[in-house]
């Protein structure tokens, strides 16, 4: 018996650390519309940086890696996860139908990478707009991907053992519904939201949330209310200021979960040196960072 029991022990033990290479990685930290802006000739499109991509987070996986959301810049985003990972197999989580989180999908199409079988995850209406809307239904007819439908607050456990769980959250749900996620490793879970209104209108508490969560990246789009000349109303997000004033009663340990990503490109705190910044990083808050890996 105790021969029996040491070995399964042992055996547990050999299988949680081989779950546990599995790693988070920040593929990009910008809106939708990335940067350089189309059109924009501002001192903060005036200086490309390297690596500068659009919102988007990859888990590292020698059997599968997962992508979340396909943005514009997919291409070099899933060659850098896949290099990490080590193999050429992958799915895809979508948050919802705006052009930063799913128009990369056209990358796996006949035009380009002509995938087989691709794994795509969404949520029903977004599910639907890819089904009903060219050139996104080619890729199904092609089998360039496979629809998996997920279901609100249901988690989904993957043959790597990781698990996903959709969130619904109040967004400009024009062709989708919007959601986001919570992903959960052997060891660590993240919460990942790059998209919402207003914190007042989701019907979750984000301040309750972010202690039960190891890793929050949450939606850092504007820094402040006046940031882009044309009523922020019709752009809704809670501005980083307005995060910050709520999330800074949390404890120094729950403020160091807070990554804030999905910088539009008028963000002044996309400058390490902007003082705004600074004072939030002095709180503990992070700024994510392209190429930031965590434990899951
Ligand atoms: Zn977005
Ligand atoms: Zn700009
Ligand atoms: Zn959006």
């Amino acid at each position: 018996m105790r021969t029996n029991s040491t070995y399964l022990l042992f055996a547990a033990l050999l299988f949680s650390i081989g779950l546990s290479g599995q790693k988070l990685v920040v593929l990009g930290t910008l809106q939708d519309a990335g940067s350089p802006q189309l059109l924009c000739e501002k001192e903060c499109c005036a200086h490309p940086k390297p690596n500068d991509y659009v919102s988007c987070l990859g888990v590292i996986d020698s059997t599968r890696a997962l992508l979340f959301d396909a943005t514009p810049d997919i291409v070099p985003q899933l060659s850098e996860l896949l290099n990490r990972s080590g193999t050429d197999r992958f799915s895809i989580f979508l948050t919802h139908a705006h052009v930063g989180h799913y128009t990369g999908l056209m990358h796996l199409g006949r035009e380009a990478a002509n995938t087989r079988k691709v794994p795509v995850y969404a949520m029903p209406r977004m599910l639907e707009f890819l089904a009903k809307n060219g050139p996104w239904n080619q890729l199904l007819k092609l089998q360039n991907i496979v629809l998996n439908g997920l279901e609100n607050g249901v988690p989904r456990t993957l043959d790597n053992g990781v698990k996903v769980e959709p969130v619904l959250v109040p967004h400009r749900d024009e062709y989708s519904e919007t959601v986001g996620y919570y992903i959960k490793g052997p060891n660590k879970t993240a919460l990942y939201i790059p998209d919402i209104d207003k914190w007042t209108e989701w019907e979750e508490n984000i301040l309750g949330l972010v202690p039960t969560v190891d890793y929050a990246f949450i939606d850092g789009t504007f820094f402040a209310d006046g940031e882009i000349p044309r009523p922020m109303s019709e752009v809704p997000h809670p501005f980083v200021s307005e995060s910050i004033a709520l999330l800074k009663h949390l404890p120094e340990a729950d403020r160091k979960k807070v990554y804030f990503i999905h910088l539009n490109h008028s963000n002044p705190a996309r400058e390490a040196n902007f003082e705004g910044r600074k004072a939030a990083e002095a709180l503990g808050f992070h700024f994510a960072e392209f190429g930031l890996e965590v434990d899951l």
